[in-house]
């Protein structure tokens, strides 16, 4: 599917939820993707992308942002504490808080930097033993201790179980976002992104939709 069908369709579920394509974010998930597909991409206009591995983004998009201006990053897979700082580097916003530990690393590299990303917290919805996130019943919590590291945290993310209705997931992620006065919403993907917007997404990441299958190997 092309970038202007996805703009398309989106656009279309935000008229139909009442909302506007400002409040619209699309993140193009460029993971294992060979770069000649993320180049026609970034050359189509499009600048905001997601990655899953720290690894896999420091070996592409240092060299993308020295032939395009205005790349936005984000940084949507689990992060673990040892590559934080490289992650912080990266990255214009991280999507996978989900524990204290990396939180509290996130706070201290962020003193040396000088800087830090936007910052989603990642919420097990689906209370999935192999997924991450924090337990929604930890959510509030999670957040307050978050706030109280005066760390730039934006919102909430969440990938539903692949088995349910992914609307639920949704649902039940802004209704913990609203009551912590948080506004932003990383949800939907390319095959739910429609309903994610229905439901209040503001951040959605669509990877096969525009780029095609990824074929690993
Ligand atoms: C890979 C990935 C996506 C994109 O998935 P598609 O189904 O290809 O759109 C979205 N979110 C996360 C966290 C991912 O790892």
């Amino acid at each position: 599917m092309s970038l202007s069908e996805i703009t398309a369709r989106m656009s279309k579920a935000a008229e139909k939820a009442g909302r506007s394509m400002h409040e619209l974010s699309l993140i193009a998930v460029s993971k294992v993707q060979p770069d000649a597909r993320v180049k026609a991409v970034l050359d189509e206009g499009h600048r905001i992308f997601g990655e899953n591995k720290v690894q896999e983004a420091a070996g592409k998009w240092p060299e993308f942002r020295e032939h395009y201006t205005g790349i936005k990053l984000h940084l949507i897979g689990p992060l673990q504490t040892n590559k934080t700082k490289q992650a912080m580097q990266l990255a214009d916003a991280i999507h996978t808080v989900d524990r204290p530990k990396l939180a509290n690393t996130i706070a201290r590299h962020a003193q040396d930097l000088g800087s830090c990303p936007d910052l989603f917290i990642q919420v097990n919805t689906g209370e999935e033993q192999q997924k991450a996130g924090v337990l929604p019943a930890e959510a509030d919590a999670f957040i307050a201790e978050v706030r109280a590291l005066d760390l730039p945290l934006k919102g909430l993310m969440c990938i539903p179980p692949v088995d349910e209705e992914p609307s639920l997931h949704f649902a039940l992620l802004a209704k913990i976002a609203a009551r912590n006065d948080l506004t932003d919403l990383s949800m939907g993907m390319s095959s739910d992104f429609e309903s994610a917007i229905a439901l209040g997404a503001t951040h959605i990441r669509v990877g096969s939709a525009i780029f095609g299958e990824r074929v690993y190997g």
